[in-house]
């Protein structure tokens, strides 16, 4: 039986043939390499290594890479992207949810509550995606696979959807206590929100958490 690593995420593949496509990042076939069972698979070795050139003497960074190629670096061995979307992923299924009880009980606090908790997320976003940026594009090497596309497509929506309640509600305060219709539309546009933020967090745990056995 071979193995097979996607060069990706470092999925290994049992079979004679790779799979047409990664089931934890959904890259493509031509994303694998055959491993030998004398060198164990590491995402290391996965890594391209730089090219050393003597002609061309390399440039000293500026002090702002330098910092960004730190922060760089503490993103992704501190994991700090599964730790911020926790914001996104813990407070909207909330905030949700408190929009339904001021619907169905008619208690205008926990509204009060949820467009504050939008607030908060939205001022969290800018940190959640770049995070997740640099995760990508430090442990993924930037693959535009479909997950990723995906988990992109998603932080758009949220951001956006974001903006469009925050916004809506600011001008329209009563827009869940008074029956209005287009109270409809505000929790629908918020199912869409907690729904984008559900699907990525479900793609993000497969890419942190699919490679184990069990
Ligand atoms: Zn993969």
């Amino acid at each position: 039986m071979k193995k097979w690593e996607c060069t990706i995420c470092g999925y290994i593949h049992e079979g004679d043939e790779p799979p047409d496509e990664c089931p934890i990042c959904s890259a493509d076939k031509s994303a694998f390499v055959e491993v030998t069972e004398e060198e164990q698979p590491t995402n290391e070795q996965t890594v391209v290594e730089e090219p050393v050139s003597s002609a061309v003497p390399a440039q000293e960074p500026t002090q702002f890479q330098k910092i960004y190629s730190f922060a760089s670096e503490q993103i992704v061995k501190h994991h700090l992207h599964p730790i911020a979307v926790h914001t996104p992923n813990g407070v909207l299924p909330m905030a949700f949810l408190f929009l339904l009880i001021t619907l169905f009980f008619g208690l205008p606090l926990f509204e009060t509550a949820a467009f504050y908790s939008f607030i908060f997320v939205l001022i969290v976003m800018p940190f959640v995606i770049f995070t997740g940026y640099e995760i990508w594009k430090n442990r993924y090497r930037g693959a535009m696979t479909s997950t990723f596309k995906i988990k992109i497509g998603a932080s758009i929506v949220t951001v956006s959807l974001l903006c469009v309640l925050i916004l809506w509600r600011a001008v329209q305060p009563d827009i869940l206590t008074v029956a209005t219709s287009g109270r409809w539309i505000f929790i629908l546009l918020s199912l869409i929100l907690v729904s984008a933020v559900g699907i990525a967090g479900h793609l993000g745990g497969k890419l942190v958490f699919g490679n184990r056995k069990n």
